[in-house]
């Protein structure tokens, strides 16, 4: 019993149809073999028939029977020929002596003969010779004509049904059992594929079958739970990427508050100690000239104002990467800032002085910070002259849409090793950190100008420039403009 629990829905869906297919063909066959066998018993008894109406004709044309038996063919070679009278007497027989006849009256098919015109009977055992028949009695006005042929093999044989009809019922019955296969198939495939995703959506995994269900009722539903499911699980999978995300992020602002941290106190240490050294000197009593103390009070001045601008550029980041939403934007022209930059240029010392060529042939407008776009060119500027070494800046409007501007900035100094290129913007990272710091640097600058740019929805890098120095490539998202401002 479990075995058939067990089985496959296409196995029992099939099994089930072969069961009705071949219980009718059964049906068929126990109905039409009895019909088949009468019918072969019906011709045989009509040919006989025949044979003794002709006989009673004979008769009743009062010729001679006996003559009309040796001279016609019979229908059946062994053909024996009985003529009884209405007394039940034997009156002839082609085959056996009259005197071992008795009065055939109560032979089932004289009687039937007598009371309904004709009768036939099979099998009996003759009295007479002790041989099986077949007899098929006809009444005539004056006598009953008999005729019987032995029932041999081949008579056995003749009235067997034929079999054919069952031949093609057979063949019938095995197309439709493989057709029958073949759709249960299908159907059975589908089902166990729906089974195999149930299967697999109660244990959670995924089903990524590209073979869509067929186009039938059973396939569009199976399509519109798949799809459901589907959905569902592409729900929690972006819950879970979007969860992962998050979690990551906070992870990156915890680590690199920590680094932050770290290297804003090793930042510290050395203004704060040489602070430290000055003011002990200071305050230890021993008499200094006014020179020496006028200098340890202005290296105390230097390392304070170091102090004060990593203080600056630090509370600067914090605040851009902890709440964009505390710096406030508005209408900013790009050309007005060059302008005030090339004015800072110009009463730079000889020596620090750096000439500044733009390129910006049309009015650039953004809505953004003013102090953050401003700490850009400053930062870069400032960088230019301290590090680079050349001559010349160049500020160059590269394209200008209604969205995005791109903006180029190069000087014609020393530039700096490729490989040192894309750790440019990181935070207190400094190329030559001797130099860099004797010139007052901490390493800030460019991460200031890089979150700057990433506030205002653009993007920097940086280059060598093919002719010498170093070049800055960035872009700035330009919000429409109100028309009405
Ligand atoms: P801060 O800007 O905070 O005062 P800083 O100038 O040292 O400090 P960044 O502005 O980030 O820091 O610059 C990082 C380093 O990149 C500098 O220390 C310098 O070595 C190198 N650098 C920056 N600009 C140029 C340039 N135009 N040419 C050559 N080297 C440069
Ligand atoms: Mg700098």
């Amino acid at each position: 019993m479990g075995s058939v629990i067990n089985l496959s829905y296409h196995k029992r869906l099939f099994l089930m149809l072969l069961g009705f297919s071949w219980s009718i063909v059964l049906c068929f066959v126990a109905f039409q073999y009895p019909r088949e066998k009468q019918y072969k018993l019906n011709s045989l008894n009509l040919k006989l028939q025949m044979y003794n109406r002709h006989l009673i004709e004979v008769m009743e044309d009062g010729l001679s029977y006996e003559e009309y038996i040796a001279a016609h063919k019979k229908p059946f070679e062994e053909l024996r020929i009985t003529i009884i009278a209405p007394s039940g007497v034997v009156i002839y027989d082609n085959t056996l002596a009259l005197d071992s006849l008795d009065n055939h009256l109560n032979r089932p098919e004289i009687a039937s003969a007598i009371k309904e015109g004709a009768g036939y009977h099979v099998g009996r055992q003759s009295t007479s010779d002790g041989r099986d028949y077949f007899y098929s009695a006809t009444r005539g006005n004056q006598a009953i004509i008999r005729s019987a042929i032995p029932y041999s093999s081949t008579l056995q044989e003749l009235l067997m049904a034929d079999w054919s009809f069952l031949w093609v019922m057979i063949l019938i019955s095995l197309v439709m059992s493989i057709l029958a296969y073949f759709t249960t198939r299908r159907l059975g495939k589908n089902i166990e594929r729906l089974n195999r995703f149930a299967d697999k959506a109660k244990k959670g995994e995924s089903f990524d079958e590209e073979e869509p269900f067929p186009n039938d009722e059973l396939g569009s539903i199976s399509n519109h739970i798949v799809q459901l499911y589907a959905q569902w699980q592409q729900t929690i999978k972006d819950r879970d990427q979007a969860h992962e995300a998050a979690m990551r992020e906070e992870q990156e602002k915890i680590l690199i508050k920590r680094q932050l941290t770290n290297n804003i106190n090793h930042e510290l240490k050395t203004p704060v100690a040489s602070i430290q050294v000055c003011l002990e000197t200071l305050l230890s009593g021993i008499s200094l000239s006014e020179e020496k103390r006028q200098e340890l009070i202005e290296r105390c001045y230097t390392h304070n104002e170091r102090l004060r601008r990593l203080l600056g550029d630090v509370s600067l980041i914090t605040r851009m990467e902890d709440g964009n939403a505390l710096i406030s934007k508005e209408r900013i022209s790009l050309n007005e800032i060059l302008t005030e930059i090339a004015d800072e240029l110009e009463i730079l010392p000889e020596n620090e002085r750096m000439t500044l060529h733009t390129k910006f042939d049309q009015q650039v407008i953004i809505e953004g910070n003013l102090s953050l776009i401003g700490s850009i060119f400053q930062n870069l500027t400032d960088n230019a002259i301290a590090y680079s070494e050349g001559k010349n800046i160049y500020i160059s409007l590269i394209s200008n849409t209604a969205t995005e501007c791109h903006i180029r900035f190069e000087d014609d100094g020393c530039g700096i090793e490729e490989k040192q290129l894309n750790r440019l913007f990181e935070r207190f990272y400094r190329v030559d950190k001797g130099r860099s710091r004797q010139k007052g640097g901490t390493g800030l600058g460019l991460a200031i100008v890089k979150h700057a740019v990433q506030f205002h929805g653009g993007t920097i890098t940086a280059s060598n420039r093919p002719e010498g120095g170093l070049r800055f490539d960035f872009t700035l998202q330009k919000p429409p403009i109100d028309p009405d401002l």
